[in-house]
Parts: structure tokens; C-alpha cells; sequence
């Protein structure tokens, strides 16, 4: 297996060259003070190292050996509360956090990064920081005064984890359903009863407390996801003096076997009669639930590009060593390796196709990651137009950041296992481990069906069109600004067709969806990979362009290498749209027509 090594050229080349990045935290007052390009820099490296030396080399004994549950005990695979312990002591837990409890302040377009490097590591391990990361989010934005000081403070300096517990064994998809309880108490407190199902660290032996976000509805509350609220409960409460007090029943009655993120503590979490602190109003809990959400959800389509990156990796490497069979043009143009008996299989062209896929996919999910989590920070940082602008795109791309990241994190995983043949299959390499950990990304945090609902109905057609625009306009603009400049016709060209083809459908199904709503029902899926492609199409045709300027045809090797995958991504990826959108265009006749006996 080869070693896992950050990407962190290409993490640089985008942050400073493609989109500017020391410039805008330059120019947003609330973030110079907290970051320029060298403390960035640092970050990155200190970042890389611990997820090179620490997290990757624990992840094939995590797989092996997984967490384990007697008596309400739950233990972590060897090595992971040691480097959990690590992870904590360097300051890792406090990255995103608030400046004022504790946090370090920094932007998404790091902490992106950041999670990048951790869920290449292993995907399992990273799973508790950063649910950590995100429940201290939505803490920090809704909570009280008295929550944020004893608990967020202890959140950052990773003393206690977090979890997010929503599931029930009845309710997934649809909250509204949920059943747990909470019954409000005289000293203002609640008191919270119910069962939570698939709670993802919510219970461990990392730290000595654990705090949990619960959904649950009051015994008046109304009907449906209107009467959600959400609540932090401890696992032990905590005293005056901040030392830990009793035991908060809460407890944990099994763990799940799975298919894959076998170090990940999957837990069935009782409640029972807990003490529980409303966060935010009484009854909007779904929306301060929501911040943490959007944040997991970017978190979780970086997860997929994880996978694809370390899977990559270990591909290339094995593709060069490989020797198989002869180049098809090996009569015509002599033989290639000709000391040997075989050449390696990176001569042959299928194997190319794979890890060119591999390659322009991941690098392009980078590029639009980036470029998201800079929308969320104008949104955070920002004033004015920049800060609407901002939190609107960071809001409509936020669903096909996780589908979208996450469909092409398990077809790469699934690459990548096939670039092995056979003994990609068997366990010795980590291929199949990556299959299995990727194919999670896909399900949890709103399946990939549920994120094409909201970007088609919630955000396309909820704000007619409103929100897209503002995307497509920038587009169109950049389209505009950069029509004549040298070398950018063969980009410039496929992507002004790709977003006059997303802006035309788009028109097409919000009309036909004015007589049947099964209409967007029937597109979601379809549409978010087609609005994937195009937005990855913009980012590919800025990072050509970056690599342009820097001499890219003949110059340094990685622009060179940036401008080939340009255009392989512009030849033979982007195209994919193209049956999509015939077969959202195909209406939702041929999927209802049939009568459910007839299936
Ligand atoms: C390993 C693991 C870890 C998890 N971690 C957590 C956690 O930490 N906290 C937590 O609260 N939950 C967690 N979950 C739960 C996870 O978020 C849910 O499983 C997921 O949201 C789907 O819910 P469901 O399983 O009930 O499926 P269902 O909601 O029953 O969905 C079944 C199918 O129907 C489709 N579907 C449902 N409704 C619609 C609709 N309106 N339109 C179109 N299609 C629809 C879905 O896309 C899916 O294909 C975890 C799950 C797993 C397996």
C-alpha cells in the first residue's frame, strides 16, 4: 500500500493562485486578524503530518478489529484514543472554533482541508472530531451565554466530544416523526426520554464526558417537523465548580456491525428522564439543527473525496509496478519495457481511463470544494452583497457538495479497487476497505435522493430560479470576461454550452413541474449530477487558466499535468451531462405509470 501523502501543492496552488484566498482574508476585517498566508501555510503542514503519521497508519487495525460493546462499554480500536489524545493536545479540535470560547477562528477553505487530510487518514477517526466540530457550530450560534462558557470551551480544547442525534428507528428521512420527549422542568431545564438509533461517537472511551444534540418535540408541542426542538444533554452532568457531577442516564444499548467505517462507534442511545438545556427557540429546533447539518454535509462530501484521493494514491502507484500483457501499439511503435516480460499496466488504455477519472474528479471535487467553503466564508465573514451573495450559493451548492462528492467518491473507490484486479478485491491492499468506508458517505447526513430533492425543490424551484441565477450569473460574467484570452476557447466554449443547457432545463422542468409535481421528483437526481458537472466545469476552467498563465504548456509539471487533466475532464467527463439531461428531460410518465403490483 502506498503511503498516504496530503496533496498540498495542489491545496496551495488553489487557495492562493485559483481563487486568492490570502487576499480575501486580507480584506474581511473579522479574518486578517486571524490568518495570513504563512500561519495557513503552517497549518497545512503541521495538519499533514499528523494525518500522514498518525491517523493513516491506524486505519487498517481499526477495519480489522472495529469497536467493541460489553456491558454498556464501548472501546475503540487500538490506537485511536491515543491518537485522538495527540489530535487534541496539538489544538486540532479548536481549528474552526469560535475566537471568543476558545476557537482559533479559521476559514473553511482551511478547515476544509484540514478534513480532507483527516478522512484520507481514516475516515472512522475523523468521524469524532469533526461531528465535534459541527455540534460546536450550531452551539455556538444558537446557544445560551451559560452553555457556550461550560461547555463549547470544552469542545475546543477537546476535552469532551460531541454527537448529533436525530434517528429513530422509525424516523430518518422524515424528523417530523420523531418521539423523544422533553418535559419541561421548574428550575428551566428539561427532562428528555426517548431512543435514538445509527448515533454515530455517541459513545466511546475517548473522553470522560460525551455531549449530545438531541432532537426531541414537547408533550404540546405541534404535530410534524414544526414541533422539533433540539436539545444539548450530557452524558454526565456538569457541577457549578465545572468538575463532572452525576451520571445523566444516558446510555448506550448496542452497537451496529457494518458494512464499512468499522473504527466508528455506531450506537443505539438511550435517554431516560436525561437533563437536557434548550439550544435556540422552542420548537425551530430543525434549524438550529440545520447549521450543524449544512456543516456535516459539506464535511461528509469531503469524506468522498477522501476516500477517492487515498484510494488514487494507492492505485498510481500500483499501476506503474504492475506488469501485464503488451501495449496495443507495441508492433507498431516497438516495445516499451523491453528488459521485462510484460509492460506495466499503465500502458494500457483502460487503466489511463481510471485513473484519469480518478484524477480530474478528485481534483475538480477539491477545486469546487474550495470554492464553496469560500462562499461560506464571505457568508460567515463577510458584509453586505458579499455576505448574501455568499450564504445564497454556499446554501445551493451545499446539497451537491455532499451528493455529488459522494457518488464520485464511491464510482473512484470503486476505480480504484479495479485498477488492482483481483487483488483489489482482497483485503491486503486497503482497496476494498475504501469501497466499504466510502459507501456510507452516500446514506448518512440526508441520502443523496434527499439532496437532490432540496437543491431541486428547495433552493431551484422553492426561490423560482432566484438562487440559481446567481450563480449562473457569475458564470455567464466569467464566460464574458475571458472569451478572447489565449489558450481558453477549448474550456471557455464546452462550459458557455454546459450552463446555457442547465439554465434551459432548468426553465423546462420548473414549467412542466407547474402541472406535475412529479416532475422534479423524477429529475433530483439526474438534475444535481448535471448542476455537478457544469459547477466542476467552472472550476476546472479557472484552474486551466491559473495554469496557463503559469507557462502551463511547457512549464513546471504540475501545471502541465493541471492543464492535461483540463482537458481530459473537458473531453470525456463533462460530456456525461449530456445523457443526463436527456433523461431528465424524459418526464415522469415512465415512472408512475406502472402500477406498484406491476414492479
Ligand atoms: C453508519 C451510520 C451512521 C449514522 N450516523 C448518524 C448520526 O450520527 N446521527 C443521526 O441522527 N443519524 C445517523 N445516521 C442515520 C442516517 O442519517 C439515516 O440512516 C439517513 O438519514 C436515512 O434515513 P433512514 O435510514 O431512516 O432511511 P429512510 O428515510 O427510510 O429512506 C429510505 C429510502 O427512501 C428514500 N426517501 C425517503 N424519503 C424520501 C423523500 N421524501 N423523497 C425521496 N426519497 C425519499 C431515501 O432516499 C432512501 O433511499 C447514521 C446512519 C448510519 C448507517
Amino acid at each position: 500500500v502506498a503511503e498516504y501523502k496530503v496533496p498540498l501543492k495542489d491545496m496551495s496552488f488553489l487557495l492562493y493562485e485559483v481563487f486568492k484566498a490570502d487576499e480575501m482574508w486580507q480584506k474581511l476585517p473579522k479574518l486578517a486578524e486571524q490568518v495570513d498566508k504563512d500561519t495557513a501555510e503552517a497549518i497545512l503542514q503541521e495538519c499533514a503530518k499528523i494525518a500522514e503519521q498518525e491517523i493513516d497508519p491506524i486505519s487498517r487495525q481499526g477495519d480489522e478489529i472495529g469497536v467493541s460493546f460489553k456491558d454498556g462499554v464501548v472501546t475503540t480500536a487500538p490506537g485511536y484514543k491515543e491518537a485522538f489524545k495527540t489530535y487534541a493536545e496539538g489544538g486540532w479540535t479548536a481549528l474552526g472554533g469560535d475566537v471568543n470560547y476558545g476557537g482559533m477562528g479559521m476559514p473553511k477553505m482551511l478547515t476544509a482541508m484540514h478534513e480532507e487530510m483527516l478522512n484520507s487518514g481514516d475516515i472512522s477517526f475523523a468521524l469524532y472530531p469533526v461531528l465535534t466540530a459541527g455540534a460546536a457550530l450550531s452551539l455556538a450560534k444558537h446557544g445560551s451565554e451559560e452553555l457556550k462558557q461550560r461547555y463549547l470551551t470544552r469542545m475546543y480544547a477537546g476535552d469532551w466530544t460531541a454527537s448529533m442525534c436525530l434517528t429513530e428507528s422509525h424516523s430518518g428521512s422524515d424528523l417530523g416523526l420523531i418521539r423523544t420527549k422533553a418535559v419541561p422542568q421548574e428550575d428551566g431545564s428539561y427532562s428528555v426520554t426517548g431512543n435514538k438509533i445509527f448515533i454515530t461517537a455517541g459513545e466511546h472511551d475517548f473522553t470522560e464526558n460525551i455531549v449530545h444534540l438531541v432532537l426531541a418535540k414537547l408533550p404540546d408541542a405541534p404535530a410534524g417537523p414544526r414541533g422539533i426542538s433540539l436539545f444539548l444533554v450530557p452524558k454526565f452532568n456538569v457541577n457549578e465548580d465545572e468538575t463532572l457531577g452525576e451520571f445523566n442516564n444516558v446510555s448506550c444499548g448496542s452497537i451496529e456491525h457494518k458494512m464499512g467505517i468499522n473504527a466508528s462507534a455506531t450506537c443505539v442511545m438511550n435517554f431516560d428522564g436525561s437533563k437536557g438545556f434548550l439550544v435556540g427557540e422552542l420548537n425551530k429546533g430543525l434549524a438550529c439543527m440545520f447549521t450543524m447539518m449544512n456543516f456535516e454535509r459539506i464535511g461528509v462530501g469531503i469524506q468522498g473525496l477522501s476516500a477517492s484521493v487515498r484510494s488514487y494514491q494507492n492505485a498510481l502507484e500500483y499501476a506503474k509496478d504492475r506488469l501485464q500483457g503488451r501495449a496495443l501499439d507495441s508492433k507498431v511503435n516497438g516495445v516499451k519495457n523491453p528488459n521485462q516480460e510484460a509492460d506495466s499496466i499503465m500502458v494500457h488504455g483502460d487503466v489511463r481511463r481510471m485513473l484519469l477519472n480518478m484524477k480530474a474528479l478528485n481534483e475538480g471535487s477539491r477545486a469546487l470544494s474550495s470554492y464553496i467553503s469560500m462562499q461560506l466564508d464571505y457568508a460567515t465573514f463577510g458584509e453586505g452583497e458579499e455576505e448574501v451573495k455568499g450564504e445564497t450559493l454556499a446554501a445551493l451548492m451545499t446539497p451537491i457538495a455532499k451528493a455529488f462528492f459522494t457518488d464520485l467518491g464511491f464510482e473512484n473507490t470503486v476505480a480504484g479497487q479495479q485498477v488492482f484486479g483481483g487483488h483489489g478485491y482482497i483485503r491486503e491492499w486497503g482497496q476494498e476497505q475504501l469501497v466499504r468506508d466510502a459507501r456510507i458517505t452516500q446514506i448518512y447526513e440526508g441520502t443523496n435522493g434527499i439532496q437532490a430533492m432540496d437543491l431541486l425543490m428547495r433552493k431551484v424551484a422553492g426561490s423560482k430560479g432566484t438562487m440559481l441565477k446567481v450563480f449562473t450569473d457569475e458564470v455567464n460574467a466569467y464566460i464574458e470576461s475571458n472569451q478572447e484570452t489565449q489558450g481558453m476557447s477549448e474550456f471557455i466554449t464546452p462550459l458557455a454550452q454546459a450552463i446555457s443547457d442547465l439554465t434551459e432545463l432548468t426553465t423546462d422542468l420548473l414549467t412542466k413541474s407547474e402541472s406535475d409535481i412529479n416532475e422534479l421528483g423524477t429529475a433530483a437526481n439526474d438534475y444535481l449530477h448535471i448542476f455537478g458537472y457544469t459547477a466542476m466545469a467552472y472550476v476546472w476552467a479557472k484552474m486551466a487558466q491559473t495554469s496557463l498563465t503559469n507557462n502551463g504548456e511547457s512549464g513546471d509539471d504540475f501545471y502541465q499535468s493541471k492543464i492535461h487533466t483540463a482537458r481530459y475532464f473537458f473531453t470525456r467527463l463533462l460530456p456525461r451531462r449530456l445523457s443526463l439531461i436527456a433523461s431528465a428531460k424524459s418526464g415522469s410518465d415512465c415512472l408512475f405509470a406502472i402500477d406498484d403490483e406491476l414492479f
